[in-house]
């Protein structure tokens, strides 16, 4: 079984397997250009002195858990031979493929400061310290048409705004552009609404069913109607395009086309999963529900029953950083829209971690207490 990817979803895929399996003995390969799993959630909160991105080495755990790690990347597949191609010429022959291999992030507004996962937390320090001291009067938050999910920039726009008023910085004025037609609308009704009330007490302003198309570095030019917005310094997040891999179907936006089971259509024993994939929400405990669902069907050794069954319906669990105490988020989603959402201050799942992710939660935080997967500081370590 070959899985290209060293990610939440790649590593997810290798313990749910282990779990599913009842004893029967995969033999795994873990395909990764990096050499560690990287948890992108904590970024936020590290340019507020907030825990560290943290990155826990991938040859201890592909060790730990009995697969066999090759540093290199998911080139081309074939899937009449079963073969992949790797970006340095290598072939590897699969039974099972399981395409893991994330989403690839582009600055979405020119002039505008995009957060990407691995920026420098420092960089974004400077944004806040300018809006501490008031050289900064007027901040834009900007979601992109393509970004997948939006939460990091809710974080840190409620995050600064909280900073700003810690420190009696007063007449900032903060708005927050958003495509969605209502604040963090994948979790539309209580769980929305919520996030609403909290951009309200914290004095964001929000533009919602809005797309930010030009900055001048003044000024953003806002659609439909042409809009102008002043902002003396704008913050947006990356737009997502899909992985590009060669022998794979893919939609207009390099993304691999999957079914609601994570099977590659036309492609006998090709799974995807997580950010790599059309599904709309780039979420990781989405990206987790995905392998497992994907693992289970490789498990059971054959997946023809499985367009018999209906698809597995994801379910939204998020934790929303605000400065303050976290708000807790989840909702069950059907077609892409969430059919019941809830909001909460204390944390409905276990253990509490940003990706609630089935195996990969758990994994993490028994190695963390066990050292025995090393955590670094992704910026000093
Ligand atoms: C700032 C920020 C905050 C976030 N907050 C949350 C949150 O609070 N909760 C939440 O659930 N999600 C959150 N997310 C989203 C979450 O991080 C992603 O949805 C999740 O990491 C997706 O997992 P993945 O395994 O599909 O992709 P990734 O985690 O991106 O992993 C992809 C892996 O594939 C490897 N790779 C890339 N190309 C190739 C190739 N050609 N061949 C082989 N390997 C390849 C990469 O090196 C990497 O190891 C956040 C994301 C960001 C950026």
């Amino acid at each position: 079984m070959l899985i290209a990817g060293g990610g939440v979803a790649a590593i997810e895929t290798v313990l749910a397997l282990r779990a599913a399996s009842g004893g029967v003995a995969f033999d795994v390969t873990v395909l990764a250009p990096g050499r560690d799993l990287v948890y992108r959630p904590l970024s936020v909160g590290e340019p507020f002195g907030r825990p560290l991105l943290k990155r826990y080495a991938l040859d201890a755990i592909c060790a730990d858990l009995g697969a066999t790690l090759v540093h290199d990347v998911l080139g081309a597949v074939d899937g009449y031979r079963k073969t992949v191609t790797t970006g340095s010429g290598i072939e590897l022959g699969y039974d099972a493929l399981v395409v893991a291999t994330g989403a690839r992030a582009t600055e979405s507004l020119p002039n505008a400061f995009t957060f990407f996962a691995d920026t420098d937390p420092e960089d974004f320090q400077w944004i806040v310290r300018e809006v501490e001291e008031g050289v900064t009067r007027t901040i834009a938050f900007v979601v992109p048409l393509t970004s997948g999910w939006p939460l990091p920039l809710y974080e840190l726009a409620l995050m600064t705004a909280e900073r700003a008023w810690a420190v009696g910085a007063g007449d900032v004025a903060f708005t927050l552009v958003t495509p969605e037609d209502s604040p963090l609308a994948i979790f539309q009704g209580a769980g929305s609404h919520a996030v609403a009330r909290l951009l309200g007490v914290a004095g964001i302003e929000v533009e919602s069913n809005t797309y930010a198309h030009d900055y001048d570095g003044r000024v953003v030019r806002l659609s439909p109607g042409d809009r102008r917005l002043a902002a003396d310094r704008v913050v947006a997040l990356p737009s997502l395009s899909g992985p590009d891999i060669a022998g794979l179907p893919l939609d207009a936006n390099r993304f691999v086309r999957v079914d609601d089971h994570g099977r590659v259509p036309g492609l006998d024993g090709v799974y995807a999963v997580g950010d790599a994939t059309t599904f709309a929400i780039k979420q990781g405990g989405i990206a987790a529900q995905q392998a497992d669902a994907v693992a289970a069907l490789i498990a059971r050794g054959s997946d023809v029953d499985a367009a018999r069954q209906p698809a597995p319906r994801p379910h939204l669990r998020a934790i929303l950083l605000t400065g303050r105490d976290p708000l807790y988020l989840t909702a069950t989603i059907t077609g892409g829209e969430s059919i019941t959402s809830n909001a909460s201050r204390d944390c409905p799942w276990w253990p509490p971690h940003k990706i609630a992710a089935r195996h990969l939660a758990p994994y993490l935080a028994d190695h963390e207490q066990r050292g025995a997967a090393p955590v670094l500081d992704l910026h000093r370590g």
